[in-house]
């Protein structure tokens, strides 16, 4: 059908997440029809991708030397605050508030509801070990009010409850089903300062 290596990028797309062969295949005719200069600026940034790094502590991406992310390494942010988030959009949406001075942890996803997908990409025990930290006092869960969410905000509060710390979650104020990553900075700020 198509050239091997039209055929092996269309492949290549179609993994992306909602991306199918249709608008795959028109990626890739984009590119063909890319200047030079723009080509190369696609190649180097993808490339570029490659020196990002996940925290060791919170599994935010990050790029400078070390282990730790920029949050975790600074020395002005509150320790015996904890919160978990989803995915790093969400992380980004709270840090877009100021209202929050603490650390965070990414657990990577939520608990499926449905379906039975394993829940090898979200990270309870590295979540575990790091909430037993003696630092961590209180640990709030600022997860999306879906239908997931919510399950995976009980899954959270049964996963934590025996290390005996205060856990909190997201005040009133985000609208049912609401999405954080979507949520206005003054929604989100507040949701959190009424966190109970
Ligand atoms: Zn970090």
């Amino acid at each position: 059908m198509y050239p091997s290596s039209i055929q092996k990028l269309i492949e290549l797309f179609s993994k992306f997440p909602t991306v199918g062969p249709r608008t795959a295949a028109r990626f890739v005719f984009y590119l063909l029809g890319l200047k030079k200069e723009e080509a190369e600026e696609l190649t180097s940034a993808i490339s570029k991708l490659r020196n990002v790094k996940l925290c060791k502590l919170c599994f935010k991406s990050f790029e400078d030397e070390g282990e730790l992310c920029e949050i975790c390494q600074n020395p002005a942010r509150d320790k015996s605050l904890l919160c978990i988030v989803e995915k790093e959009t969400d992380l980004i949406s709270i840090e877009k508030t100021k209202k929050y001075q603490g650390l965070f942890f990414i657990f990577g996803g939520t608990v499926p509801v449905l379906k039975k997908e394993d829940k090898k990409k979200l990270r309870a025990d590295e979540l575990l070990v790091r909430a037993k930290k003696p630092e961590v006092k209180e640990i709030i869960i600022a997860v999306n009010p879906t239908t997931e969410g919510e399950a995976t905000i009980l899954y959270l509060e049964r996963l934590l409850k025996p290390l005996n710390k205060k856990i909190t979650r997201l005040g009133r104020g985000l609208p049912i089903g609401a999405e954080l990553e979507y949520a206005d900075e003054e929604t989100l700020g507040s949701a959190l300062e009424g966190r109970k």
